[in-house]
């Protein structure tokens, strides 16, 4: 599998195009402000795009989405139920944050957690992890060793969860139970921010390590 990151925008979300390297069939995980050099490279590289993947509905997560669909007219959008109000309300979002976001097409399948998803000769695990999001996923490759990770937790941090249908105890037990039963060695690719792994985390981030109070993880 190859995963490549792209990032772009105010918010410097990060992207990511997963291929698999022998049929070129390829998903789109959270296209926002880059989504153009994703597009890019679908084309340039002839890449069979199966679907686009969401970990949630946040603005800077979706606001490529019609981008994509631009290139590859008809790819499936997938995003957890419980994220769909959300992504319909991007108008009243894009307004609340002051930024200019394009309408987007509307999701056409549900994720679900333990659902694995297949594209060419590679897959990914869909795990349900609420909290910083209603309908928060993170995709899980335990043969190739990472995790698109989306905005639970980042490096040395933790997803906000102030934001509508945020809640922290929720996010703390989804670390705790999605994440942390990971592999320490497994990558964390996150939403924002440079990659890191489990283990780093486990062993390092202030939100999660007892001493400075993060005994709720
Ligand atoms: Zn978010
Ligand atoms: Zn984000």
């Amino acid at each position: 599998m190859r995963l490549r990151t792209f990032t772009g925008g105010g918010f410097a979300e990060n992207g990511y195009l997963v291929a698999c390297e022998q049929s070129g069939a390829a998903v789109a995980v959270d296209p926002g402000a880059c989504a153009e050099g994703m597009a890019d490279a679908i084309r340039s590289e002839g890449l069979d795009l199966v679907a686009v993947l969401l970990t949630h509905a946040h603005l800077d997560h979706i606001e490529g989405v019609h981008v994509i669909r631009g290139g590859v007219p008809n790819v499936p959008i997938w995003l957890h139920p419980a994220d769909r109000s959300m992504y319909a309300a991007l108008p009243e979002y894009a307004a609340a944050f002051g930024v200019d976001v394009a309408p987007q097409p509307e999701p056409t399948d549900d994720l679900a957690h333990g659902q694995r998803f297949t594209f060419g000769d590679s897959s990914v695990d869909v795990r349900f992890a609420p909290g910083h999001a209603p309908g928060h996923v993170i995709f899980v490759s335990e043969e190739d060793g990472f995790a698109l990770v989306g905005d639970v937790v980042f490096l040395g941090s933790i997803g906000r969860t102030d934001l509508p249908g945020g809640d922290f105890y929720t996010l703390m037990r989804s670390i705790r139970e999605q994440v942390l039963t990971l592999p320490d060695a497994m990558v964390l690719h996150p939403g924002h921010g440079p990659a890191t792994t489990v283990g780093d985390e486990r062993r390092g981030n202030p939100f999660l390590i007892p001493h400075y109070g993060g005994d709720l993880a």
